[in-house]
């Protein structure tokens, strides 16, 4: 066993304190047992020896407090110092990572969660929910022809247009709903705990949100319109079934004209 250099040094101010501490018990015991004697006329040499005895006594406790304040407080201190630079440097590094993280889950446009974040949640919410024996919807929207706003508009409005959808379903959701960005013009909304009637509702508030609400972008104003696929899960199915299942309704949906709401 290797002992660092602090530990060595607070194994020699033991020592040095321990021989102090022997040294007053051997003066002790000669003090004790020469008792009168001591003072009687001719003795002095014991009256010597016990002088001797005190002075390696203070000589002792004297290095034991000089190795105590040059050697063993500052390594306490350098050790203290090192500490709180590590910590702040994991401190740092954690918050770096779960920015990072963070980061990996997040749809840069619209700032809400991603298509990894969404297929995460889904799952857990599934097998969470499986457990409690309560309903998950699942709503998957595209907006209708948004090639042509991109088209006629340009990138920045069917930018913008994203930007609005996206606060369109942050300010409708619940808090407990899991609301993402799939990818392109395609977002997601995990319904925990509502039967298939009240998603429909639910799905039909968003859509008829999302066709009223005014993308402005310089003297440009213009409205986009969601074709919405629902289902319920089963209680059975995985989550790529469930979800296929609320796809093909989304494809109902654009077959049937599209800005409408299919279960
Ligand atoms: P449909 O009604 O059948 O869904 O027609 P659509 O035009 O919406 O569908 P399509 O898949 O043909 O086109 C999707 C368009 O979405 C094409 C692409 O330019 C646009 N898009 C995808 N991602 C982005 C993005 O991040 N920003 C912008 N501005 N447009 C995007
Ligand atoms: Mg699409
Ligand atoms: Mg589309």
């Amino acid at each position: 066993m290797r002992f660092h250099q602090s530990e060595s040094a607070f194994f020699v101010l033991i020592t040095v304190i321990l021989l102090a501490g022997m040294v007053t018990v051997h003066a002790y015991g000669v003090l004790s047992g020469a008792g009168p004697m001591l003072y009687e006329p001719g003795r002095i040499e014991n009256a010597e020896y016990l002088a001797r005895l005190l002075f390696a006594t203070g000589v002792l406790l004297a290095t034991a407090l000089f190795f105590g304040v040059l050697f063993i407080y500052p390594q306490i201190r350098s050790q203290v110092k090192e500490e709180g630079k590590l910590r702040a440097m994991t401190a740092k590094l954690s918050a770096r990572s779960e920015t990072l993280e963070q980061a990996a889950l997040t749809d840069a446009l619209t700032g809400m969660h991603n298509r990894r974040y969404f297929d995460e949640a889904l799952k857990e919410y599934l097998e969470a929910f499986g457990q409690i024996g309560k309903p998950v919807g699942l709503m998957i929207l595209d907006l209708d022809h948004f090639k042509l706003v991109n088209d006629t508009h340009g990138h920045d409005i069917g930018d913008e247009a994203l930007r609005s959808v996206a606060g369109c379903l942050r300010g409708l959701t619940r808090y407990h709903d899991v609301v993402a960005r799939l990818g392109g013009e395609e977002f997601a909304v995990l319904v925990p705990n509502m039967e298939s009637e009240g998603l429909v509702r639910f799905a039909e508030r968003i859509r008829k949100a999302i066709a009223a609400t005014a993308v402005a972008s310089g003297n440009i104003r213009l409205k986009v319109t969601a074709s919405v696929g629902l289902a319920v899960w089963d209680g059975k199915e995985s989550a790529e079934d469930f979800f296929r299942r609320a796809d093909q309704q989304l494809y109902q949906a654009k077959r049937q004209g599209r800005n409408r709401v299919c279960a």
